[in-house]
């Protein structure tokens, strides 16, 4: 059967990087909050395949999906906003595009034809769209794309997108346009100049605004909003302003107070229910927590952009507001030496994953003050392994590594799968994805999770080498998480330690505002414990 789903199309102008993928997640758990079932898809007009192979530096973190696709971080707040398992199909870029066609035209599929942008890649972008549709089976699909209204890049994008909505008709397909209206302090006022020449840039590629949301440092008024309307020909009510606040959960409540949802239902003639916000507003309201507060410092590479950790981020937020606390990040660079006077005012540490070794040094020393001075310690991937790496040091194993850094090593604790060995390709070769994790009995994960089988998301090469698995053990080392056949270590911990873990996937995947990840509840736990007897009370 074919399902009709609604499209919105939300494109960006006048600058990047001013929130449009959290905008589009707002509009969609505002949809949501009518009961309306809504998917999400995100095209990125790069030519990478996906965003696996690039710098977090570039765009940030790379989502992993429970299908295994590396994606673009957006994903994620699409998964938390919208509380939904997005697929990697979801994530679209011209890579995949191209390479799809450059296929099919090597199979002979295009019978003689000179294949081109206009039809062949526009078909191809609009199929893509399309069967996510089909396979979602939900009323109303977000279309992202990303970057801004004129780059060279996008214009295939847009003009697919313009074609559906010749296609699918007019009330089934809507436009939003994100702009920036900036406030010019000299002047004393906001302009609407670039909001306007961006909404022309986007109509010379035939698309016209339905919605046009502004995003501003400070709230605009009524009189602005309709010059926008005036110059950009879209109706006032239309005109929806975000400005900047504290938090990205609080966004929805914002676009909901300017009426985005009904406009949108009414625009595009959804079956919605009556709105119900109410456990959206009990989120935002628990992540308020300012009174007592908690630290974590996070040792990582990349810490000079905190959109490289964007999901670990989140997820410490989720379970400090899940115990009512709040939780202050410190960001620190595993390049330094890490030493007493970096790390002796944390309450807890958290070693992200990562990949190279830049940085290894840095977050071992941070493992071993962990060790010497009972913090508690969260170890994630890469993280996990360098526990297990300074452990094995500690407990004797001189110049114990992983391969990655140290292919000579005598104790080469993380090491290659066999199966690993002979993968030449780096895009898409890791063990990605979902895998199923059996939990020990007794252990701090199985409290923490009360389950005995979970299943997490993982991106790594590297894996515990299971020659050393029980000399650790005897050492000590709890291996508390496993594959269900037993073959590969997943979790770690100590047992004389207040909080010692580690694991080899990325809990921070999962984690939603609404739903906190128990391995996080359990760390700030423990770092409340800490802070708690630190500060004596
Ligand atoms: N570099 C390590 C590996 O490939 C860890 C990866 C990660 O932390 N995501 O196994």
């Amino acid at each position: 059967m074919v399902y009709l789903s609604k499209y919105i199309v939300v494109t960006g102008g006048v600058v990047s990087s001013i929130g449009k993928g959290i905008t589009a997640a707002s509009i969609g758990r505002i949809l949501r909050s009518y009961g309306v079932d809504v998917t999400a898809i995100k095209i990125d007009p790069y030519l990478n395949w996906d965003s696996g192979t690039l710098n977090p530096y570039q765009h940030g973190e790379v989502f992993v999906t429970e299908d295994g696709m590396e994606t673009d971080l957006d994903l994620g707040h699409y998964e938390r906003f919208l509380d939904v398992n997005l697929s990697g199909k979801s994530n679209i870029t011209t890579g995949k595009v191209y390479s799809s066609v450059i296929n099919h035209e090597r199979k002979g599929d295009y019978l003689g034809s000179c294949v081109q942008i206009i039809p062949h890649i526009t078909n191809k972008i609009k199929d893509m769209v399309r069967k996510i549709a089909q396979e979602s089976q939900a009323e109303v699909v977000l279309v992202e794309v990303g970057g801004t209204v004129g780059d060279i890049e996008s214009q295939p994008f847009l003009e697919a997108l313009r074609q559906l909505r010749n296609e699918e008709g007019h009330d089934n397909v809507m436009f939003v346009h994100v702009t920036y209206v900036p406030y010019l302090r000299a002047a004393g006022e906001f302009k609407t100049k670039p909001t306007q020449h961006s909404t022309k840039e986007l109509r010379s590629t035939g698309i016209i605004p339905d919605m046009i949301i502004c995003r501003s440092e400070l709230s605009i008024d009524q009189p602005l909003k309709n010059k926008i309307a005036h110059f950009c020909d879209v109706e006032r009510e239309a005109v929806i302003n975000t400005p900047d606040v504290g938090s990205i959960y609080e966004v929805p409540l914002i676009i909901n107070r300017e009426n985005v949802g009904e406009y949108i239902i009414n625009r595009i003639k959804i079956d919605a229910c009556e709105q119900d916000l109410t456990e959206w507003e009990k989120v935002v309201e628990s992540l308020k927590q300012e009174d007592y507060q908690v630290s974590v410092g996070i040792i990582g590479k990349y810490v000079e952009l905190e959109d490289a950790y964007m999901s670990i981020r989140e997820s410490l937020k989720h379970a400090a507001a899940n115990l009512g606390i709040k939780v202050n990040i410190e960001w620190i660079q595993a390049e330094n030496i890490i030493d007493e006077e970096k790390v002796s005012h944390l309450d807890s540490i958290l070693i992200p994953g990562g990949f190279g070794e830049r940085g290894i040094s840095g977050k071992l020393d941070a493992v071993r003050y962990s060790l010497q001075n009972k913090v508690p310690l969260f170890g994630i991937c890469l993280g996990m392994q360098c526990m297990v790496i300074e452990f094995a040091r500690l407990e004797g194993f001189e110049g114990a590594h992983s391969t990655e850094f140290d292919t000579e090593t005598t104790y080469p604790v993380i090491d290659l799968m066999e199966e690993q060995k002979k993968i030449k390709n780096m895009g898409g070769t890791m063990r990605l994805g979902s895998y199923p994790c059996k939990l020990k009995d007794g252990t701090m994960a199985h409290e923490a999770y009360g389950e005995e089988e979970v299943s997490e998301r993982h991106r790594h090469r590297y894996e515990l080498n299971n020659d050393y698995r029980d000399v650790l053990r005897e050492k000590g080392l709890i291996i508390s998480g496993t594959s269900p056949d037993d073959f590969l270590v997943e979790m770690i911990e100590l047992k004389d330690h207040p909080w010692f873990l580690g694991c080899q996937f990325h809990p921070e995947f999962k984690s939603r505002p609404n739903k906190a990840h128990p391995i996080f509840v359990s760390f700030l736990r423990a770092a409340l414990e800490n802070h708690k007897h630190k500060s004596g009370n």
